[in-house]
């Protein structure tokens, strides 16, 4: 097992990673940004390096920075966290030419599943079922870009093969409409992504999101932790994830989740790593791979008993996974709301010192944050401050304890968007399950204010 690891992330996730050394008797040492010093994993911290001023790309994206620190750390192993560097294969790279282990798949994994056009191609010929579409990256001209939609049949999505975010996709329901958006997106993502390619998809109607959770070693086993259900998004992102899935089959999670399993076989990949797919009328689509930890890894965690991020550090040093598929098993029902620093209703950014802060607890309550009483959220980075995470024996005691712990919860100083979060754990349409990508939009459009 390593002695030293480097976190190279800050705020929650920074937090979880730092749990999980500790527990490993592992030393965590933290990195952070001027804007990140007062930050308590950072003041308890038995190693912490500051790697720059505030903005991103002169620290928390900074690779020099972060490799020099764990050059004058001595640490063996850097851990990514989620977003910043952590799907960027050349920082992978450059992490494994230094001689420390990238907690995470190789480089070559990484580049494959980053290019979402690659990534579709490797799951159609390890066998996982994707959202029809065109064979690759589409073509310059028009009348064979017309021929691939028609052949698909409207509405079609116009999608960035380096996108990511929620960004770089566009809705087209006519032929009279699609080349500008082809050209428009390309010309976005070419600005956002530094890649101008673009596919197309068939526009699913109303889809969820449900996504397979997998844990991968460097000798070849791997398994899946059951399902997560996403479908509660704004703008594309993900605002409330629940495991199980409501009311799809077992077989049908059962048949997805070997499928996952094979193409991480196939593939040699290692570490954690979820496979997304949008499912509509009892079939799953693939729509892209993510090769990290994820924000929602603990309702997954909560429902298997499994430490995801534990498990990534062990496989990274070698170890193999310390259980089979048939040793998994899932129990309950997990759900997690995101905490964000943000207007619950405009949804513009709250930053600013929390004054007051009480988090809920009680059977079933796990809070995962790095925030505090007198914590300044800084400007400079993402909205969310924390998770609320709950488990209860149904997707109904769930539910009960979810709102009970967001009535305690209490937060003053910013604003925050758990207003929000207490109307929909009460919406009936919430409480019934399986509400699709497009239900939360439909909910915030009918509730303006
Ligand atoms: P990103 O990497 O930016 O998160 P994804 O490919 O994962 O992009 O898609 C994000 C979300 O966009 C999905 O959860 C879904 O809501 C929507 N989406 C993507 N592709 C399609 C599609 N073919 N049909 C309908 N909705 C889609």
């Amino acid at each position: 097992m390593f002695k030293k690891i480097l976190v190279a992330n800050r705020g929650e996730i920074a937090l979880r990673v730092q749990r999980a050394c500790r527990e490993m008797g592992v030393t965590a040492v933290m990195v952070y940004s001027e804007a990140d010093r007062d930050a308590k994993y950072v003041k308890l911290a038995e190693e912490a390096v500051c790697i720059g001023p505030a903005p991103s790309p002169l620290s928390y994206l900074n690779m020099p920075a972060i490799i020099s620190a764990a050059e004058v750390t001595d640490a063996e192993a850097i851990h990514p966290g989620y977003g910043f560097l952590s799907e960027n294969a050349d920082f992978a790279e450059r992490v494994e030419k230094s001689g420390f282990q990238f907690i995470g798949p190789t480089p070559e994994s990484i580049r494959i599943m980053g290019d979402k056009v690659s990534a579709k191609q490797a799951m159609m010929k390890a066998g996982v079922p994707c959202v029809p579409g065109s064979e690759g990256e589409l073509p310059d001209d028009p009348i064979i870009i017309k021929r691939i939609a028609k052949s698909i049949g409207y509405p079609v999505i116009i999608k960035a093969a380096g996108g990511g975010g929620g960004r770089g996709m566009r809705v087209v329901h006519t032929e009279a409409a699609v080349i500008n958006a082809v050209q428009m997106t390309k010309a976005e993502a070419g600005a956002a992504f530094g890649n101008p390619a673009v596919y197309m998809e068939k526009y699913l109607q109303n889809p969820r999101h449900i996504e397979i959770q997998i844990l991968a070693d460097k000798h070849r086993n791997a398994v899946y932790l059951g399902e997560r259900d996403c479908s509660m998004q704004r703008r594309h992102q993900k605002v409330i994830e629940e495991a199980p899935a409501p009311g799809i089959p077992r077989k049908l999670i059962e048949r997805i989740g070997e499928r996952c399993v094979a193409a991480c076989k196939k593939i040699g990949y290692r570490g954690a790593g979820t496979f997304e797919f949008l499912y509509e009328n009892g079939e799953f689509y693939f729509i892209e791979m993510n090769t990290r930890v994820q924000v929602e890894h603990p309702v997954t965690e909560l429902i298997t008993g499994v430490d995801i991020v534990k498990t990534q550090i062990m496989v990274a040093a070698g170890e193999k996974l310390p259980f089979t598929q048939r040793q998994i098993q899932l129990r309950g029902h997990a759900i997690e709301c995101r905490i964000n620093a943000e207007d619950p209703y405009k949804f513009t950014p709250s930053p600013g010192r929390i004054t007051t802060w009480h988090p809920p607890g009680g059977p079933g309550v796990r809070v995962d944050s790095h925030a505090y009483t007198n914590y300044f959220v800084p400007p400079n980075y993402d909205s969310m401050i924390g998770k609320i995470i709950v488990h209860g024996d149904t997707r109904e005691e769930a539910l009960g304890r979810m709102r009970t712990a967001l009535l305690e919860t209490v937060i003053e100083g910013i604003s925050t968007n758990i207003p929000l979060h207490r109307e929909l754990m009460v919406d009936a349409r919430f409480q019934e399950g399986g509400t699709n990508i497009h239900y939360l939009e439909e909910w915030l459009a009918q509730h303006k204010r």
